[in-house]
């Protein structure tokens, strides 16, 4: 199922950051330990009374060098392009500003649902202040503090009332997977190569979803698979397309409907920050990775070449340390017949399920090679362990006290149960809970 997008826009420093990271919550990272990679977030899952949705920052998307009104421009562009329903936030603090009519009135120009939201109403006196934003021409505005977390609820109120009903998408159980990465990488490349290569059954089912194209296809050896396109739906000429941060859009566009993503580097120009925030939303998301590097044809090699880009990216992308890595060339077709049957594989090792009595052998094995840590003198014990959900493969572990579990001790039984059983390509999940 496709959520729903909202897109926040708006003038800057209205709040758009802070009421997106209210909005979002203060959501877990697995990957808080990978710079760059939670940190400049414009784009997070939320969810509202059981409504889950996307909601992207806007405000976020810097488009080069551009002065202050063309990026304005570009962002709502973006809002009008991408979501389902617009946030258009303005800041009583400051007042109305000819830049809040200028969002206004780019807004007029789309049939998106619009919600006005009035930030910055931190007390009951600003609160008089905002029915001046009538003015704007969007209807009732809605007064929060995104500071305070005032307000919230009303404004979460109004934009699921926007929301489209809900398509049911076409029934397809083939392995679902997608090309994701920065502009340039190669994606729309790999993706002709690995069709032509490939005997294609349905292309371009219309209608699936907003931001994608569907193809359908059979492998060499009868597998088949279903590619999500989103570069094939490029809005050809829009300057943001090659804002590299827009990119993320596309890509958690693909993720979402995704079971496998090769997340796709360039070799050419090696590995960047935004390499690493695209591979970390995959990673989060708890989908299967392949790390794919793109146009390998255009490296002198040597004997060390393979094995030196192998060690920069396992340096780089330390927590997808389970991902397979390949080396492919969209121009001369190096290595893409070896895609289907890695995918293939990937899927399998993400629909993997141990059965609990195989899997306590291996945890009990591990603890007698290494005994659980100690904390303030009281020992951490653990009982047993179960695999409660598979996509990606999660395991609850049993134990006294979930405190006493160190991240490097919960690490430790991950390595076991990947050393013990098929799980590459897969992130895996561990939850502890203390045993009633
Ligand atoms: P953006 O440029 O629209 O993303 O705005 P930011 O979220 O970065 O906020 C701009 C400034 O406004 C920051 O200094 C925030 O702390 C401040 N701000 C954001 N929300 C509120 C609010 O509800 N009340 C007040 N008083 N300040 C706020
Ligand atoms: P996208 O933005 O990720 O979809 O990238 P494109 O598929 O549009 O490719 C960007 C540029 O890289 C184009 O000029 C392609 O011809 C070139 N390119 C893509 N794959 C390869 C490759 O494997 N080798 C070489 N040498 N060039 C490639």
């Amino acid at each position: 199922m496709t959520k729903p997008v909202v897109a926040i826009v708006g003038r800057p420093n209205v709040g758009k950051s802070t009421v997106f990271n209210r909005i979002a919550g203060e959501r877990i990272s697995i990957v808080d330990d990978a710079p760059g990679v939670t940190r400049d977030r414009i784009y997070a899952p939320a969810e509202w009374l059981g409504h889950e949705f996307n909601l992207i920052d806007t405000g976020g998307i810097d488009i080069g060098d551009e002065p202050f009104l063309e990026q304005i421009k570009e962002q709502a562009e973006v809002a009008i392009d991408e979501a389902d329903v617009i946030v258009f936030l303005t800041s009583v603090r400051e007042g109305l500003t000819d830049a809040d009519e200028k969002v206004a009135r780019l807004l007029y120009r789309s049939d998106k649902p619009v919600v006005l939201a009035v930030n910055k109403v931190d007390n009951q006196e600003l609160r008089q202040d905002i029915y001046d934003y009538y003015a704007l021409g969007f209807g009732d505005p809605v007064g929060v503090s995104g500071v305070h977390g005032i307000g919230m609820g009303d404004l979460l109120d109004e934009i699921v009332k926007h929301f489209p009903e809900e398509i049911d998408e076409v029934d397809d159980d083939r392995i679902h997977f997608s090309l994701i990465g920065r502009p340039n990488v190669g994606k729309s490349s790999l993706v002709n190569a690995i069709l032509g290569e490939n005997r294609v059954i349905v292309s371009s089912i219309a209608g699936t979803t907003r931001d994608a194209v569907d193809t359908q296809f059979i492998a060499a050896d009868d597998s088949e698979f279903t590619m999500i396109d989103t570069a094939g739906l490029r809005k050809r000429g829009k300057a943001y397309e090659n804002a590299e941060k827009y990119s993320v859009l596309r890509a958690m566009a693909a993720i979402d409907r995704s079971d496998v993503v090769l997340v796709t580097l360039n070799a050419e120009e090696g590995i960047r920050e935004q390499d690493k925030r695209i591979a970390g939303y995959a990673h989060e998301a708890g989908r299967g990775i392949i790390i794919t590097v793109n146009k390998w044809d255009t490296l002198k090699k040597d004997n060390h070449t393979l094995s030196d880009f192998e060690n920069a990216i396992r340096a780089n992308f330390a927590y997808l340390d389970y991902a397979p890595i390949v080396f492919v060339s969209a121009k001369t077709k190096q290595r893409l017949d070896q895609l289907p049957k890695m995918i293939q594989e990937v899927s399998k090792n993400q629909n993997r399920r141990i059965k609990s009595s195989v899997l306590n052998d291996v945890l009990m094995d591990a603890i007698a090679t290494n005994p659980t840590p100690s904390t303030n003198g009281k020992k951490l014990r653990v009982y047993y362990a179960t695999q409660v959900a598979i996509k990606p493969p999660t395991f609850v572990i049993f134990v006294n006290d979930p405190d006493l579990m160190h991240f490097s001790y919960e690490r430790f039984i991950e390595n076991q149960i990947r050393a013990a059983f098929e799980f590459s390509g897969t992130p895996i999940h561990i939850i502890t809970r203390r045993r009633k």
